[in-house]
């Protein structure tokens, strides 16, 4: 189950809210207090909780909810709604420019997922009739370009690379040229990470997009990281500049906080969602089913 420690105490709660039939208003309130404390404890960040309770409490403490046939009900289709809400209502998609190639730039800290999450959307992209061509421009990380090769080879997907002593933004550039000599309507670029952030990633970063202006810059996050992740897309928000989020390795988050946070915090979307190591395991990121899964 996803996040199961959070879901896991919402259905108890919903439960005592189904066995009672009528409601009162104290009934609610105890039972947002207990939705609260789920949430905490699943590490959604403290504010988002604080508001997502009150907008709760607000719709369902009327007359229209309590003095209904079936409360508990309407006030678990609240949350739902309001969970919804939360991540973002509806499904943000990526989108495409009217000059080939479109560009996509993937960004984040090392170790998040980036170069799979490379390889994992240039193999959805592939399904929907596009043409992608890989650019390896992290030349920092031992590997990285091994790595996104090996990846390209298991997907029949080229990788544009110039080794490790080129600057990133010329790798992009010349990159981007290849592909239009091939024929290649989308490049994504997997650029550096680093273990933490620092000025310097983050400059390189911002000389990449002034220089290549992809049509989305995509921040590559570690669900299981939590709050850190919501830290983490907050600062290449605001330095970098990103259009979305791709939140990985959600399999392995027994908890939620970042899934539940980003969008409030950041006012970025989270577009897709990695669901295993696994080169197929990779969504497209849908709100309302998100909140049906946590909410059962
Ligand atoms: P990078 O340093 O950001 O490029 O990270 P990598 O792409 O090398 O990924 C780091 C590790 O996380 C690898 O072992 C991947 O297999 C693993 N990984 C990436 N995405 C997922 C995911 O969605 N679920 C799980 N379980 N593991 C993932």
């Amino acid at each position: 189950m996803l996040f199961e420690g959070l879901a896991e105490k919402l259905q108890a709660t919903f439960d005592k809210l189904k066995g009672k039939g009528k409601l009162t208003e104290s009934d609610v309130k105890e039972a947002m207090r207990e939705v609260k404390l789920a949430l905490l404890e699943a590490d959604v960040n403290f504010k988002v909780v604080k508001d997502f309770i009150n907008k709760v409490k607000e719709r369902a403490i009327g007359g229209e909810v309590l003095e209904s046939l079936t409360p508990g009900q309407q006030v678990i289709k609240i949350v739902n709604e309001e969970m919804t809400l939360l991540m973002g209502s509806s499904e943000s998609k990526v989108t495409f420019s009217s000059t080939l190639p479109t560009v996509y730039m993937m960004v984040g800290l090392q170790g998040s997922g980036k170069t799979t999450s490379c390889g994992k959307l240039a193999n959805m992209m592939k399904k929907q009739q596009k043409k992608p061509l890989l650019i390896a421009a992290d030349i920092y990380r031992p590997a990285a370009i091994e790595q996104l090769k090996t990846v390209g080879e298991k997907i029949d997907v080229p990788v544009f690379s110039m080794g490790n002593q080129i600057d990133p933004v010329n790798i992009a550039k010349a990159g981007i040229e290849e592909a239009k000599k091939n024929g290649n309507d989308l490049v994504i670029i997997d650029t550096a990470g680093r273990l933490h952030i620092d000025n310097v990633l983050m400059e390189e970063l911002q000389n990449i997009k002034n220089e290549v202006k992809p049509q989305e810059v995509l921040l590559v996050v570690d669900s299981m990281t939590g709050q850190d992740a919501v830290n983490v897309a907050e600062s290449f928000s605001n330095q970098v500049g990103i259009d979305g989020v791709i939140l990985t390795k959600l399999d392995g988050d027994t908890r939620g906080g970042a899934a539940l946070s980003v969008r409030a915090v950041t006012n970025k979307p989270i577009k897709f969602v990695g669901m295993g190591e696994k080169i197929e395991e990779f969504e497209t990121f849908h709100p309302d089913r998100m909140a049906s899964r946590i909410l059962g």
